[in-house]
């Protein structure tokens, strides 16, 4: 059982690392498998050309463009490709940035996170972990409570108020 456990974790590792060395994050996130996978033509369907350069092909939408960007009702902002919830409004923040902007996901497993080393930069990309469809990145410039600002693209997210 104990050799079963240490096979298993360093496999998790050895794939961890392999998806983290992985130049294009798209390529990371079709190898990982998520609950909600279409084909590309699929995806094309489903999607606006807008959603899907951002969430396919890890496009960032033009800053002060989101109208999440002055979304301050009580709700969930939820993946705009799976439906999945991903951030509260509780933890939503005004960075200044043009892009709604988060200190928390919703819980542990909402979001992912990979190395994006594109644009000559080194940065964290943020993943659905639903559908692995990219949001967008994150960074430790963020408000003490956690000091992480969740760079999203809000045309990646649909909002669901709260039921009032
Ligand atoms: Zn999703």
């Amino acid at each position: 059982m104990l050799t079963r456990r240490f096979l298993l974790t360093n496999s998790a590792i050895g794939l961890a690392t392999w998806l983290g060395s992985s130049r294009l994050f798209t390529v990371s996130a079709a190898a990982a498998a998520f609950q909600v996978a279409h084909t590309d033509a699929e995806w094309r369907k489903l999607l606006t050309p807008d959603q899907y350069a951002v969430l396919r092909q890890g496009a960032t939408e033009r800053p002060f463009t989101s109208p999440l960007l002055d979304e301050h009702r009580p709700g969930i902002f939820a993946c705009a490709g799976c439906d999945m919830g991903l951030f509260s409004s509780e933890t939503k923040f005004e960075s200044g940035t043009g892009w709604p902007s988060f200190w928390a996901p919703l819980h542990d497993n909402a979001v992912g996170t990979d190395q994006d080393s594109s644009l000559g930069m080194t940065r964290v990309e943020v993943h659905c972990n639903g559908c692995g469809g990219h949001l967008g990145h994150v960074f430790n410039d963020g408000p003490k409570v956690t000091g992480l600002r969740y760079c999203m693209n809000g045309v990646a997210m649909t909002f669901k108020p709260a039921i009032a």
